[in-house]
């Protein structure tokens, strides 16, 4: 199978992220798409990073059985923090039958050669990007291992999020309701 990989801290998962990764599995020839979920970074300590097992919950909360979308939690066992580069052999390791791409915003590909290793990177297993707001079209915009995939721009941050629940206000469609549900529940970023 052709697998896009979406990583990200998912703090928390929100619609920005769903619907790029749903458009992704709609209308491009990935399979599914798997959510990459990045463990504490020990040398980052952040207040406002809730537990990795929390955010993993969310997304697994977020799509619900889904067969396209799927979650995974392979970076909780590997060395912190982990690259993206090592990640990608790692998992290609372990699932030697899927094909592994991995899954970007164009506000990303521009600052993609500063990434380890991201000639193997574009070599080995491909990007898929999705539009972003950028002021320059990214320089490698017409390699031929990166595929561009037309998605709606969403100008939805998980901090906005955040924010809004420290403020105590609703976050009603902004998140899944089972998400909405757990950050009440467990009292997150208050
Ligand atoms: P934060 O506000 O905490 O930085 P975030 O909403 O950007 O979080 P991440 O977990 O960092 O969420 O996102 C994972 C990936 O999804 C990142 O590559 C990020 O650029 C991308 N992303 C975040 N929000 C959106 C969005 N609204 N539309 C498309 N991509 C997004």
């Amino acid at each position: 199978m052709k697998i896009g990989l979406f990583f990200g801290t998912f703090n928390p998962i929100h619609i920005g992220h769903l619907i790029i990764a749903n458009i992704m599995v709609e209308t491009s020839d990935l399979n599914q798409v798997w959510f990459v979920v990045s463990p504490q970074n020990p040398f980052k300590k952040s207040k406002t990073l809730a537990h990795e097992f929390d955010r993993y919950d969310m997304v697994q909360a977020a799509i619900n059985d889904s067969y396209h979308l799927r979650v995974s939690d392979i970076e909780f066992n590997m060395p912190r923090p982990s690259y993206t580069v090592d990640t990608l052999a790692f998992i290609t390791d372990k699932y030697p039958e899927h094909n592994f791409s991995l899954i970007i915003g164009e506000d990303n590909l521009l600052s993609f050669k500063k990434w380890k290793n991201y000639k193997a990177i574009l070599d080995n297993y491909g990007l898929y990007v999705y539009p972003r707001p950028t002021d320059s079209k990214p320089e490698l915009a017409d390699h031929p291992n990166i595929h561009w995939v037309d998605a709606p721009i969403l100008n939805i941050s998980a901090t906005y999020i955040r924010d809004l629940v420290k403020r105590n206000k609703s976050i009603k469609y902004l998140v899944p309701d089972l998400v909405e549900q757990m950050i009440a529940q467990k009292k997150l970023y208050i």
